[in-house]
């Protein structure tokens, strides 16, 4: 992929930028293990002050920020507004968390001293993906800068103005050269990074293929990794459920960021005895959304991230009907300008379909009927993914039940997964390994040392 802001609500190239040579590439790994060597000697109070500032810097620019994510991958600009708020919630969690997270663990055993001591590690790589451009970075920095390890980012090739914006906010905010690093290389140079001695782990947040191909670098050279990849998030709807929330919750889960996230509920597994109204609710309030340019506060949904995106979504939705599925509402693009997708409502989709076991990243809900509460189960279980979900129900002990049942990284109860600084991220199955977020996330790359006192 070329590293270019391409605007997905026109479609104009609106600034290309160069990538790196491999020469620039050593270089940048020498800055990050120099930084290192330094970093880690730091004390928390130390790393602290200079997250704290990041925060500072954030809120204070909000909106230039905000503009920015708009501009390269067509988020509504108060989705984007919120984005930038939770980058620099994210960062004060760490900041005042970290010392605590990492604080030394001590053990009891046969009378004698032993703790675990929680020690950085060295240079990690970030591989990210552009749905969520700043926050997707910064929950990946922001633990490890605390952590004591210096961070390598390759971003996304659609997104390099976040990408250089994100780099300048770490500076600015006082870290030493080589803590925070942007690189912009293409997808070829990520093995050279991993297989490099002074780099020691990776985390990439993307798709699957993406994951594999880094988990597989990782494996090569013993490198750690942590793979956030795509989901397929059921969204069951018991017959208790309250279904005024149930539907309004619905349609603002899958509608998130235009249907790009990992996390949106994508399969709506709905028991046959209200299935009707939900599905008449859903469609209402789907047709109702207001396609148009994502900086326009009237703008209810606006473009994907780019004309590939949106073509990727016309391929799944057309495999799906082609293959025998009904539209229930959109099913195409709008005739206009720009990566948009209109709101779109599947049924009838089954599991010899493709897409029946497709991430859509898009504005497309896909609904399920069941009998009743075990066929929801096995139907929320009939996933090669495993990353989030939710169940609706006014029973909050059934709910608790049927989310123990669920095999997903996550489940909540009467809302859609949702993304908060305090709670582990994370998913199992084809959805990757590892956690992100709360005091788990700042664990993945520290040495957990064994101190014993014979
Ligand atoms: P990718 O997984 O291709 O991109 C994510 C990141 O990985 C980018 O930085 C990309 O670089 C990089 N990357 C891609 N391939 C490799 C590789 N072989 N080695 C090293 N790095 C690599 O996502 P796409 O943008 O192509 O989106 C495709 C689909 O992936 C979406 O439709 C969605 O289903 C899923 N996805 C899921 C996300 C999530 O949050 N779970 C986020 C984004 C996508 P570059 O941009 O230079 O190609």
């Amino acid at each position: 992929m070329s590293i270019a802001t391409i605007n997905p609500a026109t479609n104009e190239t609106v600034r290309l930028f160069e990538p790196l040579h491999k020469d620039d590439i050593r270089e940048a790994i020498s800055s990050a293990d120099d930084a290192y060597q330094q970093w880690k000697t730091t004390t928390f109070q130390e790393r602290k002050g200079c997250l704290n500032k990041f925060a500072e810097l954030l809120r204070a620019d909000e909106n230039k920020f905000a503009r920015l994510i708009t501009l390269e991958m067509g988020k509504r600009f108060s989705e984007s507004q919120y984005e930038i708020e939770y980058c620099a919630t994210i960062a004060e969690f760490y900041a005042s968390g970290a010392e605590n997270f990492l604080a030394d663990q001590p053990f009891d055993v046969d009378g004698a001293e032993a703790y675990i001591r929680h020690e950085p590690i060295g240079v990690v790589l970030g591989v990210m993906p552009w749905n969520f451009p700043f926050y997707q970075v910064v929950r990946f920095a922001a633990p490890n800068i605390m952590a004591g390890n210096t961070v390598l980012m390759k971003h996304a090739g659609n997104v390099p103005q976040c990408a250089v914006a994100i780099e300048t906010l770490f500076a600015d905010c006082g870290l030493p050269t080589g803590v925070y690093t942007n690189l912009f290389i293409p997808t070829e140079f990520v093995e050279t990074i991993i297989a490099d001695d002074r780099v020691r782990g990776v985390s990439l947040t993307g798709s699957e293929p993406a994951g594999a191909a880094v988990a597989a670098i990782a494996g090569k050279h013993l490198k750690r990794s942590v793979l956030e990849l795509g989901g397929n998030d059921p969204f069951i709807v018991l017959e208790d459920a309250d279904m005024e929330l149930a539907i309004q919750q619905a349609v603002k889960g899958r509608m998130v960021n235009a249907g790009q996230s990992c996390v949106a509920s994508k399969r709506f597994i709905v028991v046959e005895e209200i299935a009707n109204d939900f599905i008449a609710g859903i469609t209402e309030q789907m047709a109702a959304l207001q396609l148009g340019d994502p900086m326009d506060a009237d703008t209810t949904l606006g473009p994907l991230s780019s004309e590939k995106a949106a073509e990727a979504v016309r391929k799944q939705v057309q495999s799906a009907i082609d293959a025998g599925a009904t539209v229930v509402l959109g099913g195409d693009r709008p005739p206009r300008e720009g990566a948009f997708f209109n709101p779109t409502i599947l049924t009838d989709v089954t599991s010899d379909m493709t897409t029946f076991d497709q991430e859509i990243f898009g504005p497309v809900a896909t609904v399920y009927v069941v009998k009743d509460e075990p066929e929801a189960i096995q139907l929320a279980n009939h996933s090669s993914y495993g990353l989030g979900g939710c169940v609706f129900t006014r029973d909050t002990q059934r709910g608790r039940r049927v989310a123990e049942q669920i095999e997903t990284g996550m489940m909540f109860v009467n809302q859609p997964t949702k993304s908060q600084a305090e709670l582990p991220f994370g998913g199992i199955k084809n959805s990757g390994y590892g956690r992100e977020l709360s005091h788990l996330g700042i664990l993945e790359f520290v040495n957990k040392k064994l101190i014993h006192l014979g």
